[in-house]
């Protein structure tokens, strides 16, 4: 489709942002029978959030202070797995550690919770058990918990985008919205200049960006949280090279396999978020500006220090980079750490949706809850 300054009426929908969330969207609309156009601000899909996580395929584990967020995760890990089968790794022996103090759950609590949500828990052989420190580990279950592979996940997204008949457009950053003639019309900063997107209906699937672009549009920004993060990037010593550890449930630490890496991944509850704060107002921050303007300095020796309380063997794994990216979240995560999605329609202006994911694995949640029958019929201009 030309890039012209042309106002272009034939297509019905636009999804703006090309994480996972967006590129799944624009597949599943575009299956629905909708005429859709993806718009991405950076030159590739997936370099955002949906590249610099965790890369954790939940299974409830993580959730004992929310039954429905670990409900959700029971239900769409075998999905996800099933879906995605070949961006996943699953050769590693995944431990969840309940701390023995200042944890929010004691091992009692998190064996009842993972026996609700029916998420088996095995005993470990006694070579891993001794790894931990018992004086500040009070248990320790091998679970059934996978990584995904973000590179291989973006593969999978150029190849379905292609089969669905979906344009995508790179270098395009959607720097306003706003209605004319009952249509949404897209302000769009490209590297051919500024164009425009004539569309029906809008996604607005920015994630850490959903209020800039809602503030620069004239309309009210949606409550939420950010947080700047930082993961390092690590090589394990030998005896923990095959496996993934979190330890539950506080101001602790998790470090897994970060497939598209080859490393390891290494967070702590504590010293991965920076700063934080949350969008009120008609001001709010450009998250993506804000995380590229600080100068921000790791803490890996802290989370180090610190972990190596619970897992000793620890001290001795070596940092290879940082990855850092804005978080964000609904405000009420906080309370319970549960990761529901958020899907509004008619935000400011009828026709533009918003949608905030919480996790990769539960993308499903978000392809069920998009009504096709919102989708308006296809018309071309006349
Ligand atoms: C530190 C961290 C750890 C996490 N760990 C996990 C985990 O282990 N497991 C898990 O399942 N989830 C995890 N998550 C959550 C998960 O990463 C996100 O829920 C998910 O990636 C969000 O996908 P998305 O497509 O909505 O966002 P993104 O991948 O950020 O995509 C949004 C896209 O919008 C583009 N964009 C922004 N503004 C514009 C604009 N104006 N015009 C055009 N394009 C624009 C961006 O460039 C970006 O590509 C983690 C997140 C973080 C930050």
């Amino acid at each position: 489709m030309p890039t012209s300054s042309a106002s272009d009426i034939r297509r019905a929908v636009a999804v703006i942002g090309g994480g996972f969330y967006g590129c799944m969207l624009a597949v599943h609309l575009r299956e629905s029978g909708a005429e859709v156009v993806l718009l991405e601000k950076h030159d590739d899909l997936l370099m955002r959030a949906s590249l610099v996580n965790q890369a954790r395929v939940h299974n409830g584990y993580h959730y004992p202070r929310s039954l429905i967020t670990g409900l959700r995760s029971r239900v769409n890990f075998p999905r996800f797995v099933e879906e995605f089968r070949a961006c996943i790794d699953s050769a590693f022996d995944k431990i969840y550690a309940v701390a023995a103090n200042h944890s929010h759950v004691t091992a009692r609590h998190f064996v009842n919770f993972c026996t609700r949500i029916g998420a088996p828990l095995r005993p470990v052989p006694s070579h891993i058990r001794e790894l931990f420190d018992p004086q500040h580990v009070e248990a320790v279950y091998a679970v059934e918990e996978y990584a995904f592979d973000a590179v291989r996940l973006r593969r999978e997204m150029w190849r379905r985008l292609r089969a669905a008949g979906v344009e995508v457009r790179l270098g395009a950053e959607v720097t306003r919205i706003g209605r004319e003639a009952g249509r949404l019309r897209l302000e769009v900063r490209s590297p051919e200049g500024a164009t425009e997107q004539v569309v029906e209906q809008a996604f607005n699937c920015t994630y850490s960006q959903i209020n800039p672009l809602l503030v620069r549009s004239g309309i009210a920004p949606i409550p939420l949280k950010h947080e700047v993060t930082e993961m390092a990037l690590v090589e394990m010593p030998g005896e923990l090279a095959g496996i993934g550890v979190t330890v539950m449930c506080g101001p602790f630490f998790s470090c897994m396999p970060y497939p598209s890496r080859g490393l390891h991944s290494f967070s702590h509850v504590r010293y991965t978020p920076h700063t934080s704060w949350r969008d009120s107002g008609r001001e709010v921050l450009d998250a993506h500006e804000f995380l590229a303007r600080g100068s921000w300095k790791t803490r890996f020796p802290l989370m180090v220090r610190d972990a190596a309380r619970y897992l000793p063997a620890l001290a001795d794994c070596r940092q290879v980079d940082s990855i850092w990216e804005v978080k964000t979240v609904l405000p009420a995560s906080e309370r319970d750490d549960g990761r529901p999605i958020l899907l509004e329609h008619d935000v400011g202006l009828p026709g533009l949706t918003c949608v905030l994911a919480a996790k990769i694995d539960n993308v499903f949640d978000m392809l069920d809850a998009v009504p096709v029958d919102r989708i308006q019929p296809h018309r071309r201009a006349a």
